[in-house]
Parts: structure tokens; sequence; C-alpha cells
């Protein structure tokens, strides 16, 4: 009789256990749906759409975020980068595990009429990063309230302009990451199922970068051309010939993009100008690849210009527009991502998805940690289609901010406990502290 009592005290504890680790991580979601904490993190998250504010501009953004820190007590140096925050949560040693959201809008006007429309005219959060701030909010309160679990600490990162403003790589030029090992960012997305969340390992976005031209040859009559060196046929040139270092220098497997958006010359029919400006973006997925074609896009515009006569001046205009580096999952990062996001929303609910195009300024976290990862929050609406990204009638379907906020907590929490010293970049930071700490 009393073996058997011992037997089922053991089976108890055994099930418990198994219980608590299988189920810890949903917990997390379970604690973000909570109406009051849901109310909280939208909250957040309308006021800041009311009040949107451009890269390096967001001063009540930043003084909102540094009010609900204070309010939970987390401890966090400011500012960064102008407006950017970094909180701390845990024992303040090794290792470091990064989190990060963005906080910056656009230049749009907003189009949807509805209660929390923006207040500012010309500005709105149209790439969701007010709900960015809102679900990085609601994990540093998981995390807070679970701060005695964490087996090292956790980085909070709000940084500012992330839309071309290159808020990252200030952020990591004034000291931000130093020490971190791991650092996970993400991205709210109408692309995919709410509910669902998507990544890949490798590279996920690509690598970005901007060039202007301008075409000098001689303007004259538009009916006496012999008389004239025309930068218009020069240009259209060039811009076919640019186009071949998409379809014969670039492998076919090797994803890139050349594009030529931009086309000024002339300002009448009978008129040849003396010069043309032409300008546009280039992608790829790889540094090698991106460097090719930075190399190359001056050289096709200078040679084939020539060869209508005209002179070439290329910009790549790197003092507005820095060149953004792809963005590069780690393999390791995206089995743990897998691990936690499967726990949470379910293994159905985790996707891999395909690369795309489009440029983060995440990728700047690459160069300075040692393992970065970066994965999208699903929240395609059924009853409704939403507006894609930098759209000004983009809306955001509030019910995927628990998904956001516990999978970022889990993320880190569970980093923590996994990996702790030993991934991926144990030795570096045995005796590390965080100056700020
Ligand atoms: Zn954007
Ligand atoms: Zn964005």
């Amino acid at each position: 009789m009393d073996f058997s009592k011992h037997l089922l005290l053991l089976l108890c504890i055994v099930v418990s256990v198994l219980f608590d680790c299988t189920n810890g991580s949903s917990m997390l979601l379970e604690r973000a749906k909570e109406p009051e904490f849901m109310d909280w993190m939208v909250g957040i998250r309308r006021r800041l759409h009311e009040n949107p504010e451009l890269g390096y501009e967001e001063f009540a953004t930043s003084e909102l975020i540094r009010k609900e820190l204070d309010s939970m007590g987390i401890v966090y140096k400011h500012p960064y980068a102008v407006t950017g925050i970094v909180g701390f949560i845990g024992t303040g040693k090794p290792p470091f595990v990064g989190l990060r959201a963005d906080m910056d809008a656009l230049p749009i006007q907003e189009g949807v009429e509805w209660a929390h429309k923006s207040k500012v005219p010309g500005k709105m959060h149209a790439c969701g990063h007010d709900s960015h701030v809102a679900m990085l909010l609601g994990a540093a309160k998981i995390l807070q309230e679970r701060s005695s679990e964490l087996q090292g600490t956790v980085v909070l990162i709000f940084q500012p302009a992330e839309e071309g403003g290159g808020g990252a790589k200030r952020m990591i030029d004034e000291g931000v990451v130093q020490n971190i090992d791991a650092i996970f960012g993400f991205h709210i997305t109408s692309e995919i199922p709410f509910g669902t969340v998507a990544s890949r390992p490798g590279p996920i976005m690509a690598g970005s970068g901007f060039f202007e031209a301008v075409i000098t040859g001689k303007g004259g009559h538009a009916a006496i051309p012999q008389h004239t060196i025309d930068p218009i046929i020069a240009a259209s040139n060039v811009i076919v010939s640019l186009q071949h270092l998409i379809s014969r220098e670039a492998d076919p497997l090797d994803s890139q993009v050349v594009t030529v958006a931009k086309f000024q010359g002339g300002s009448a029919y009978n008129v040849i100008p003396d010069s043309v400006t032409i300008g546009g973006t280039f992608r790829a997925f790889s540094k090698e690849s991106f460097m090719q074609l930075t190399r190359r896009i001056e050289e096709v515009i200078v040679r084939q210009a020539s060869v209508q006569r005209c002179n070439a001046t290329v910009d790549f205009l790197t003092d507005k527009h820095l060149f953004f580096p792809p963005t590069i999952n780690n393999p390791s990062l995206h089995a743990h991502f897998q691990k936690v996001a499967s726990d949470i929303v379910g293994p159905a609910n985790v996707r891999e998805c395909q690369p795309v195009m489009g440029a983060e300024d995440f990728a700047f976290f690459s160069d300075a940690v040692p393992a970065t990862y970066y994965y999208f929050v699903g929240m395609q609406d059924e009853s409704k289609s939403l507006a894609s990204v930098h759209n000004p009638f983009f809306t955001i379907n509030e019910g995927a901010l628990p998904n956001g906020a516990a999978i970022h907590a889990s993320l880190a929490l569970n980093y923590l406990s996994e990996f702790g010293n030993n991934f991926p970049n144990k030795g570096k930071v045995d005796d590390a502290s965080h100056d700020e700490l």
C-alpha cells in the first residue's frame, strides 16, 4: 500500500514536470492573452498609432516606452541613437540575449477612418512598428514576471529609424550589442494567416542599395540630332544593359534584382536635353553578389554611356541611404525558433517562408552579433483582406499581439536556459558584463 502511494506520488511528479516542460511556453501565450494584459498591449499600440513619429524623431514614443519600463521596474539606458532605449531583465551577467523592436513611422497620410487614426497629418504607422513596440513591451512584462527563472540577461532593444535611416547601425556603433550572443527580431505581416508564424534558416531578406547616375551629352534641336550627343538614347541603352547583369551574369539560382525606377530627362517635345538622370535599387542575398552588382552597375553605366559618346557619373547615395546587408538567419537559432514557436502556436502553425527581396536594417546586427534571427508574425484576417505594409490603408489585426509577445519572450527565456554560455560564442563573454550594469 505504502509502495503504491509512493509510486503514485512519483508518477504525479513526473507528469507535472513533463507538463511544465512541454507547456511552459504555451503558458506565456495564455498570460499574454489575458484580457487585462491584452488591453494594455492594444492600448499602447493605439496610442503610438495616433502619434506616429518618423526616424530619429521618436521622442514621445521613447518617453511612452520608458514610462512603461519604469512601471514594470525594468532598468534601462537611454538615449542611444537619439531616441533608442536599451532595457535589461535578469541576472545582469552573461549570457546576454537581445530582443529588438523598431519604433518609427512613415511619411504617409493614413487613409483608414477609425477611432485611433493618426493625429499627425502626413505621418502614419504603416509598417506596424507601433505593434512591434507593444509586443516587445509585452515580452518584457512576461520576462520581468519570470525574471527569477532567467539564467542570464535579456537585453531589450528599442531602436529608431528602421525605415531607411539605419537606426540599427547607429545603435550598434554606440555599443548597444556589446557582448550579446544572439538577437531576435520580428515583423508583423498580412502575408500569412493569423495564428501562424514563419521564418527560414539562412538568407531571409535581401541586401539593398540605391544608385543614381547622371548621363551627360550635348543638347540641341530634336530634328537635327547629328548636331547633338543624345543622352536619352545613351540612358536607354544603359537601362537595357543593366538588365543583363541579372539575366546573363548572375547565377539563376542566386536571386538578384536591378531596377531602374527613375528616369528624368528633357522637358520639351523638340529639344534633346544635355543630360538625363536615372536611378534605382539593387538587391542580393549574399555580400559577394551584392558587391559584384555594385561594381558592375558602375562599370555598365559608365562604359555603355560612352558607346553613345556620353559621360556618366554614378552615385550610390550612401551618405543618405546606407547599403543594407542581407538578413541571414542562424541555422541553430532556426531550430530553436521552430521548437519555441511550435510550443506556443502549435507545430502546424509554424511555417517555412521563402526569402523576400525587401530589406531590413535588422541585418546590421549580423555583423555585430554572433547569431541573429528574424521571423514573421501572421495576422492575415479571413473576414477581410488587409492592405500590405507601406500602404495608406494598412491595418493591424491586434489579435496577433499576444503571439509576438509570447514568442519573443519564450525565445529569450529558453535561449538562456538551453544555450547558456555554450552557444554560439562561448569564451568571448565568460568574464564580460554589460557596461550599463
Ligand atoms: Zn517598412
Ligand atoms: Zn517595418
